[in-house]
């Protein structure tokens, strides 16, 4: 494995926090008119080195790095050479440094996955802030392309910091309504921007293009006065910081509105909130509760009464507390773009929601709605973290809940993908009898509190196809329907067969 390297900064102050190593990429698939690396644009070329190398030319100034300081990789488009930018940032992580990517979001994205989760601050070059502006600057129609990278960069595993950085170029984006333009572009990563910064465009590297023969497309156009780029700077960080607080603002009201709505269905006894937290603590996830805390804990969870029907969450909704179900059903679900409603799990008595949203503090994704009355107890983040977050128990709870939901939803994809109606009908009937089912001399009962069309969403078919096959089922002798909500199985094998 090689990568080409144009140039090696040493000890540079600039691309990224603290003292750094910067390897400078060879290969650039845009053109910008104010580029300063020419010479750097081709992918093969410069010096080729290993990441091996990479590691041990960083270790020659590792002491000079300090607690911030460390690698960057910028070029280029460092991005470009995707594999050799991964392993070099794993071997580099394995060695403990710290790392950047300088990057304008145009590189091989089959590696953004593996490189993302690696890279600690990224420093976002924006060239400019619509898609006229974008071609006319980088001679590529790729503005859609810049905004998808940015919208992607959670799926991409990416959760460092990001400096943002843009090139002002006189009479293209030194206004107020460019800056304007510039933060909007960056709500979708608003959390994570840590600093924006304004270069004013200088004419220094246009000896290079005369060195190489290269027409200098910006021929003309003045030096960008350092002082009006310093105040758009100040604007633009101010109107940031202003978005930054409305968000704030809203994210808090959005909390209270919620805090308000769950207190507003409060169990209002004491004894039963007590006689509750009490059955509560048998489970795992609660079980680590110190007996000294216990009150405090009871005093901040609101034990709510919830309503067959009503929603206890929605997909957007901030990690602001996690869900406990004491007594009922509740179903988990999203509405595909087809407007059906997929469900992906049936929760009852003992299982919880939303411990791993408040451990990585990412929002909830989708649905949660009560199938029957429910009592359910909310946890709100700060009771979580102050006496939840640090306990291996919950930790174990949270991990192995996730796990089972991978291997739910593994098997649901398998399910909807490969399976034909008689498939998908018996499947969902194991599952309910794994979660719901009772031992009756009978067979195994199953008390439904999903309608057809309910039953027909978490498996996939249509109410009528699911009705037919439950129709067929009763008349081959596999299950008995009593009413339209027990189901009793009794062939359990027969069943099976269908599945394994
Ligand atoms: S992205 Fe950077 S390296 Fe690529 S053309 Fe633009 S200025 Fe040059």
């Amino acid at each position: 494995m090689q990568g080409f390297v144009h140039s090696i900064e040493s000890m540079g102050l600039v691309d990224g926090p603290g003292t750094r190593t910067i390897f400078f990429l060879q290969g650039c698939p845009l053109r910008c008119a104010f580029c300063h690396n020419p010479d750097a644009l081709k992918k093969a070329g410069g010096r080729i080195m290993t990441p091996e190398a990479i590691v041990e030319f960083a270790g020659r100034y590792r002491s000079y790095y300090g607690e911030e300081g460390g690698i960057t990789f910028s070029g280029g488009e460092p991005l470009l050479q995707g594999k050799f930018v991964y392993r070099s940032l794993k071997l580099l992580k394995r060695e403990g440094y710290n790392t950047c990517v300088d990057t304008s979001g145009f590189g091989d994205p089959r590696y953004y996955q593996k490189i993302m989760p690696l890279v600690d601050t990224l420093i976002l070059d924006v060239k400019a802030f619509d898609r006229e502006a974008f071609r006319e600057l980088t001679t590529i129609d790729g503005f859609q392309a810049y905004l998808d990278f940015l919208a992607k960069l959670d799926l991409y595993g990416f959760k460092g910091q990001i400096w943002v950085r843009h090139v002002m170029v006189p009479g293209l984006t030194d206004s107020e309504e460019s800056m304007e333009q510039f933060i909007r572009l960056l709500e979708p990563i608003r959390a994570k921007v840590d600093r924006i910064e304004i270069l004013p465009y200088h004419t220094s590297g246009v000896s290079k293009y005369r060195e190489l023969g290269i027409p200098y497309r910006l021929e003309g156009v003045e030096p960008m006065d350092k002082e009006r780029a310093k105040e758009l700077e100040i604007y633009a960080n101010k109107l940031f910081a202003a978005g930054l607080r409305e968000e704030r603002a809203q994210n808090g009201k959005a909390r209270e509105e919620k805090y308000r709505q769950l207190k507003a269905k409060e169990i209002a006894s004491d004894a039963e909130k007590a006689e509750m937290f009490q059955v509560l603590r048998g489970l795992p996830l609660l079980s680590d509760v110190p007996e000294e805390d216990v009150s405090h804990v009871l005093s901040e969870v609101i034990l709510s009464s919830i309503k067959a029907g009503e929603l206890v969450f929605k997909t957007g909704d901030a990690p602001d507390f996690m869900y406990l179900i004491y007594k009922g059903q509740m179903k988990i679900f999203v509405n595909t773009m087809d407007g059906e409603e997929q469900i992906f799990y049936i929760y009852r008595d003992g299982d919880f929601v939303g411990g791993l949203n408040l451990l990585v503090e990412t929002p909830y994704r989708y649905i949660g709605q009560a199938l029957t009355d429910c009592k359910v107890v909310a946890i709100p983040k700060a009771t979580f973290d102050k006496y939840f977050y640090n306990s291996p128990a919950v930790l174990r709870s949270v991990l192995s809940k996730s796990f089972e939901r991978i291997r739910w939803a593994e098997e649901l994809i398998q399910r909807l993908a490969t399976s034909n109606a008689s498939m998908k009908t018996a499947g969902l009937l194991l599952k309910l009898v794994k979660r719901l089912g009772v031992e009756t001399e009978e067979g195994i009962r199953l008390e439904l509190s999903m309608s057809r069309e309910e039953l027909g969403n978490y498996s996939g078919l249509r109410r009528e196809t699911i009705t037919r096959k439950l129709g067929e089922f009763r008349e081959l002798g596999y299950i008995e329907l009593v009413g339209n909500r027990v189901i009793i199985v009794k062939d359990l094998e027969a069943l099976e067969s269908y599945v394994y």
